[in-house]
């Protein structure tokens, strides 16, 4: 027969999946000998055998149950619903994984109009007696029949009225007594029938409540927001009572074994005396700081310090404990690793390394990559925001936090931020025209566009916070409005942004910043010793790259040229360039161009002081460049010298359908070969004469959106020819690389083929992903939501990889690129190369490099360290 039901002493906290968390740690508990109130666990198989049964409570299940309710009996001496000497009970939910939203709990569950006298003989307390009965009452009806908690708490409130009290401990037994018969009237009129006088009916409601909370709609959505699986089930604890609330020599509390702020090692926590579990949490009375138990029991509070070491020492973290202490005597309730900031886990995890408890991987193991995000961005001002009002939610595209004035293009942006405003630039969405605006503001906001969006990318890349794709506000571009379903805002107006969130806040909202000091850098060493993935960083700027370098990036997986080209000096000749008609008229045009790039790529050469440096030829459709506007097309006229209308009639034969399926990437070079030959010797003059001040220099010039063998082959060889003709012009020879990037599906299955033409690949998974699923990475927001709610897809795959079918073209290209060509480097630059599950895919396939944008180098690198922890830890195993 299976078994559902398990005493605390048959347990352990290797069985947190049939017993839960909390129930594993009772059992846990007390075989180590802690004093925790004896009771017993029904597994979490019961609770799927429950639901399996459409909500059932199987005869086996129960009858195992009383077994154990008669060894609880004999374990107090006390008798379940006895008017004598009743054994009174908590029930309380645990899930394996914490769901603090779901947690139900009933304390004193035995109580009835009888049983409460037997209580009151034996505690020789009238007053806590009553008080423990309303509770029971309160909670019952809560967690059982859903009677919101305020209807007891308002009842609560006018009796103390009525009776001129402010303080709950003012009440006397006669007036808990009058206040238990207007809550079950209370109860009455709520649940339709009377408040259960038998302990067993009660028992069996409430373990039936438990089970049922598991399918409620705050828990489905906690499960879905953490990723918990749906089919784990809850277990339910039953435990004894032991009582906090019995006088000044009682009490409860919760004690954390470190501070979870900022986790230095000391014991931190509250306490109530003479109340019961829940009065600490409810802020009803404010608690006492734990140290103050030093002074009033000394005995408990070394108590409670041994248990807590013993505790921190048997699970080798940081607890978070609660106690109960009964006329003197200290209880366990439960002990579970505390919940703790950023900055707390990172010092946490290091100083128990320095303290000899846990090894160097452990350390790294324990920190949560989301949440080392907090610590690289600002954040919004906790007592602050619990007073904002959320306008809407778009995608959170790039992490922190931002307040400021709004502003609809990027024009405005620049004056508005020239004038000292902090400026948000919100738009449909942003376009490489932007880019200045972009730079001037403190936050971008735009209602298009997904996760790979340019917004997303390019607002990731300046480490600025970004709202993307958020659709339930309008925006006109023309009036200069926003408007969502409660508010319209104008030019101006404030707004606040979390980009890890995705909310938007009408309200200013005060920023925190938060400092990375402590023993960040002592983990991230650790975190460089461990890791075998290099990791680089998407840098189009000395300045993008100087901040990569100070998190850590080894050198530049990805300069997107074209970032450059839209400069306000630049942009005449690009455009001069894109309509030329002859190839003498573009050749002009590229010579100015030629120049200023030698510019951009001596200052990262400089700075990347002989790390590789990515750089990628000009990659975007032509006409984004081009001018849109007549007024634009009439500046251009002038600047260039030609006719308005021949300009108009070029941008409009230029115009394509899907531009992103159009004429970009390689297929520019293909038609206009002298834009590449400009780039490469661009970036070859620019390297020798960063030489030449005598600091070390490796391009490598990656060439886009290759489908064949023959593209690479032809624009390699023309590359190489304006290359060795610098070379040979000043007799000098330097280390290069071409190589190609891998995006469209047709390049990952005749990889092999590539490779053969190729000294790397480097992984576009933003293309990738587009061209495989065919979906468009600026639209398909509007409906990946729909898919990720049904499960068709578990996430986005523009963010973490979809390893089954992108991944699977990822793989069959390493491996061809492998067989034909050994020496291959191989890295990913697309968005996946800093989400940590899509990195530990890439370090299973034994690429060389992940590169990603600036802030989020550090998450990349404890990604890449954890990848190889699992890896030798799975060796282990096998
Ligand atoms: C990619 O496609 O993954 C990539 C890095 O290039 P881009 O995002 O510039 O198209
Ligand atoms: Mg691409």
């Amino acid at each position: 027969m299976r078994k559902f039901v398990y005493h605390f002493n048959e347990g352990s906290k290797e069985m947190k999946y049939l017993l839960g968390g909390k129930g594993a740690n009772l059992a846990e508990m007390t075989n180590i000998g802690l004093p925790v109130p004896p009771g017993f666990t029904i597994t979490t198989e019961a609770c799927k055998d429950y639901n399996e049964h459409h909500q059932y409570l199987s005869d086996d299940i129960y009858t195992e149950m009383m077994t154990h309710m008669e060894i609880l009996e004999q374990e107090t001496g006390k008798k379940f619903g006895d008017a004598e000497n009743p054994l009174l009970i908590s029930v309380r939910s645990g899930a394996p994984f914490s769901m603090p939203g779901m947690m139900d709990t009933i304390l004193n569950l035995g109580l009835n109009d009888q049983s409460v006298q037997g209580l009151e003989r034996v505690t020789q307390d009238a007053r806590s007696s009553y008080d423990c009965y309303r509770r029971f009452i309160q909670m019952f009806g809560d967690v059982v029949f859903r009677i919101p908690g305020y209807r007891f708490e308002q009842a609560l409130s006018d009796l103390k009225e009525r009776k001129n009290y402010t303080l709950d401990t003012e009440l006397t037994a006669a007036d808990w007594q009058e206040l238990i018969a207007v809550y079950k009237a209370l109860y009455v009129s709520a649940s339709g029938r009377e408040f259960p006088q038998n302990p067993l009916e009660q028992l069996r409601l409430s373990i039936t409540a438990v089970f049922d909370s598991w399918e409620n709609p705050r828990a489905v959505v906690y499960r879905r927001l953490h990723h918990i699986d749906n089919q784990l089930g809850t277990a339910v604890n039953i435990q004894s009572m032991v009582f906090g609330n019995t006088g000044d020599t009682s009490g409860t509390g919760i004690a954390f074994t470190r501070n979870p702020s900022t986790g230095d090692n000391v014991f931190f926590g509250e306490y109530l005396l003479n109340a019961q579990g829940e009065d600490v949490v409810a802020g009803i009375r404010t608690p006492e700081p734990i140290s103050h138990l030093e002074d009033t029991m000394p005995d408990v509070y070394q108590q409670l310090l041994d248990v807590a070491a013993l505790l921190e020492l048997h699970y080798l973290d940081m607890q978070d404990i609660e106690f109960t202490i009964e006329k003197g005597e200290l209880f366990v309730l439960q002990t579970r690793n505390g919940k703790r900031t950023a900055q707390a886990a990172i010092n946490i995890a290091v100083d128990l390394v320095h303290e000899g408890k846990i090894s160097k991987d452990d350390a790294i193991m324990r920190i949560d990559t989301a949440q080392i995000d907090q610590l690289l961005h600002p954040s919004f001002d906790e007592t602050s925001l619990a007073n904002a009002s959320v306008l809407a939610t778009g995608l959170p595209a790039s992490p922190g936090a931002a307040t400021g004035q709004i502003y609809f293009n990027a024009e405005d942006a620049v004056t508005a931020a020239e004038r000292g405003e902090k400026v948000i630039l919100v738009r449909n969405e942003t376009s490489p025209e932007d880019i200045e605006g972009m730079a001037k503001s403190v936050a971008i906001l735009t209602a298009h566009g997904g996760m790979t969006s340019h917004a997303a990318v390019v607002a990731r890349g300046m480490g600025k916070c970004c709202v993307a794709g958020c659709d339930a506000i309008a925006i006109d571009e023309t009036k200069k409005t926003l408007q969502s379903a409660t508010a319209t805002l104008h030019e101006g107006d404030f707004l606040s942004l979390n980009g890890s969130t995705g909310n938007v806040y009408v309200d200013q909202i005060p920023l925190v910043e938060t400092e990375i000091g402590g023993h960040f850098e002592e983990l991230m060493g650790w975190v460089n010793e461990t890791k075998k993935l290099v990791v680089r960083v998407n840098a189009d700027s000395p300045n993008d790259l100087e901040v990569g370098l100070h998190f850590g990036a080894e050198g530049v997986g990805l300069c997107r040229t074209e970032h450059m080209f839209f400069q306000e000096d630049r942009i005449p000749y690009v455009r001069q360039m894109i309509i030329a008609e002859s190839k003498e008229e573009r050749l002009i045009a590229l010579s100015h161009l030629k120049a200023m790039q030698k510019t951009d790529f001596a200052g990262i050469f400089r700075v990347a002081n002989g790390k590789p440096v990515n750089i990628r030829l000009l990659d975007p459709p032509l006409h984004e460049f081009l001018p849109k506007t007549d007024a634009d097309i009439a500046k251009l006229a002038q600047e260039i010298g030609k006719p308005a209308d021949e300009i108009k009639q070029r941008v409009h034969d230029l115009a394509e359908t899907n531009p992103m399926l159009g004429h970009r990437g390689c297929r520019l070079a293909i038609t206009f070969p002298e834009i590449y030959m400009m780039q490469a010797e661009a970036i070859i003059e620019s390297a020798i004469a960063i030489h030449d001040e005598g600091i070390a220099v490796y391009p490598e010039i990656m060439v886009p959106l290759v489908a064949s063998r023959e593209e690479i082959a032809l624009i390699k060889k023309q590359l190489k020819e304006a290359i060795q003709t610098i070379f040979r012009k000043e007799q000098l020879v330097l280390p290069f690389d071409i190589g190609t990037m891998i995006e469209i599906p047709r390049a990952c299955v005749t990889a092999d083929e590539i490779a053969e033409e190729a000294q790397f690949f480097s992984f576009g998974t933003n293309d990738l992903t587009q061209l495989t699923f065919g979906f468009s990475r600026d639209d398909a927001n509007k409906f990946l939501y729909a898919y990720q709610e049904q499960k068709i897809l578990p996430t986005d795959p523009f963010q973490s990889i979809d390893q089954k079918g992108v991944g699977a073209l990822v793989t069959t290209a390493v491996q061809r690129g492998r067989m034909t060509n050994p020496s291959l480097k191989m890295g990913v630059c697309g968005e996946h190369g800093g989400d940590p599950a899509s990195i530990q895919f890439f370090h299973k396939l034994g690429l060389q490099y992940v590169s990603c944008s600036p802030y989020r180098i550090p998450i990349a690198r404890i990604a890449a360290a954890q990848a190889s922890i699992l890896e030798e830890q799975q060796k282990v195993k096998i």
